[in-house]
């Protein structure tokens, strides 16, 4: 049925990136098989999963949306990717992105855009566009994305689907191709909160992986906390996060009836205020670049990916495979990353930027002394069309609401609320607990 509904919706809404078909034809025969044979199925049977194509998946390439790894074969499944078909997945295909997770519409793939399922001139949001649009369209139920400033988060509110991205350590990135070490964490998208639910539970079952030095032990207790309750909970709410410039009214509205809604179910709206969320942005855009400069630096024509022919020396060999293998915005964010980690300019803003990390880390923790959980916009607008950001700096800011908690490491959710009453498209709220108390987030959700 998966399969169907692919062929059916990809040349509309180009999701992917590789569909396969044998390797999903594979997995359910052996659903069927252990159904035949009275074996106790495994929770997730049968289900079609979609995978963001930075992530391992053996017999698959993992081109990270780049002509770098335009051919590079996954040597090895990365662990998330493992504990979807431990748990019964049937794997159908990698998903389109921005070319290594730098971006917030999936338009700097190498290969080719993705569109909204709701309307094709607009964007899936990114990077982890593909993946939030294969569920939105009806292809898979379940995929997965990465999330190091906001790429699963804001995807799924473009595409008005579930997408969680747990804390920082939750789920092992062991053969996800790395961004920024210290941001980077995987996260399911559904079109439920109960779908997302059962995906966490597979995730984090079987403990932490010992081949990803940052993974940590986490319970599976996201299915349990679906009939949680949120009576005498308290939701904080930021109110300069509600006024600031560029959130649009239908979202604030969406997400001010998305509070009301707790509130009818019996919890308690309280405003708080983090004093230092507005320094996010800039230090995420010093700590990312730099940390992805470092990562990036194995793309060097030698080890991994594209080998530009005919060169007189190493170095040369180095340069033009990069010249030519890396995109536009991979460029920018390496040639930024280098700066920023050149001497004199390193103590300057690196260091400033740990220091804001500290700090918001500090103001969540306050928050968390008076409340359960935080209510806010995960986009500040519902879907954009192609093209319509051209200046980077300005594509930066769609994650004005996302990166904070990247920076923090705390976890949070995307939840559709309904249409935006002037765009007709979908809006959402993002919901935000404490580190390691993501299973808040199904429950609030
Ligand atoms: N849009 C943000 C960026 O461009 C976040 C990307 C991400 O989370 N991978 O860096």
């Amino acid at each position: 049925a998966s399969l169907e509904a692919i062929s059916a919706r990809e040349s509309e809404v180009q999701a992917f990136l590789q569909v396969t078909p044998e390797l999903a034809l594979e997995a359910a025969d052996r659903v069927d098989a252990a159904r035949a044979a009275g074996d106790v199925l495994p929770p997730l049977a049968g289900v079609p999963v979609a995978v963001k194509d930075n992530m391992n998946l053996q017999g698959t390439r993992t081109t990270c949306a780049s002509r770098m790894l335009e051919s590079y074969e996954s040597p090895y499944t990365a662990t998330c990717v493992q504990r979807m078909l431990d748990a019964g997945c049937v794997p159908v295909g990698k998903t389109n992105m921005d070319e290594f997770a730098f971006g917030s519409s999936t338009d700097t793939s190498a290969f080719h855009p993705t569109n909204n399922p709701w309307d094709a001139t607009r964007v899936p949001g990114g990077s982890s566009g593909g993946s939030a649009a294969a569920v939105a369209a009806g292809e898979v139920p379940i995929s997965l994305g990465s999330d190091t400033g906001g790429s699963i988060r804001q995807p799924a509110a473009l595409c008005g689907v579930v997408g969680m991205k747990p804390t920082y350590g939750a789920v092992s990135r062991y053969g996800v191709v790395a961004f920024g070490s210290s941001l980077d964490q995987v996260g399911p998208f559904g079109r439920t909160v109960e779908d997302v639910a059962l995906a966490m539970d597979a995730l984090v079952s079987g403990g932490r992986d010992r081949c990803d030095s940052t993974s940590q032990e986490v319970e599976p207790v996201f299915a349990r906390a679906l009939s949680g309750s949120v009576k005498g909970c308290r939701v904080g709410i930021i109110p300069s996060f509600m006024e600031a410039d560029g959130l649009t009214s239908e979202v604030r509205r969406g997400v001010e009836s998305a509070a009301r809604a707790l509130e009818e179910a019996g919890a308690e709206l309280v405003d708080v205020e983090l004093p230092h969320l507005d320094a996010a942005i800039s230090a995420y855009y010093v700590i990312g670049p730099a940390e992805a400069f470092s990562n990036l630096a194995r793309f060097d024509g030698i080890r991994y990916g594209y080998q530009e022919p005919d060169c007189r020396n190493l170095a040369e060999q180095s340069a033009r495979s990069r010249a030519h293998g890396f995109g536009a915005e991979a460029k920018r964010r390496q040639m930024l990353g280098a700066y920023l980690l050149s001497s004199g300019i390193y103590d300057k803003y690196y260091y400033a930027a740990q220091k804001a990390r500290t700090l918001i880390t500090a103001d969540y923790a306050a928050a968390y002394e008076k409340v359960d959980v935080i209510i806010m916009p995960a986009s500040p607008m519902v879907a954009f069309e192609h093209g319509a950001i051209s200046d980077p700096t300005q594509m930066y800011l769609s994650d004005m609401y996302t990166i904070s908690i990247n920076i923090a490491g705390n976890g949070g959710i995307t939840v559709p609320v309904g249409l935006g009453e002037s765009s007709g498209l979908p809006v959402a709220a993002q919901l935000v607990a404490p580190a390691f108390k993501d299973e808040r987030l199904i429950t609030f959700g």
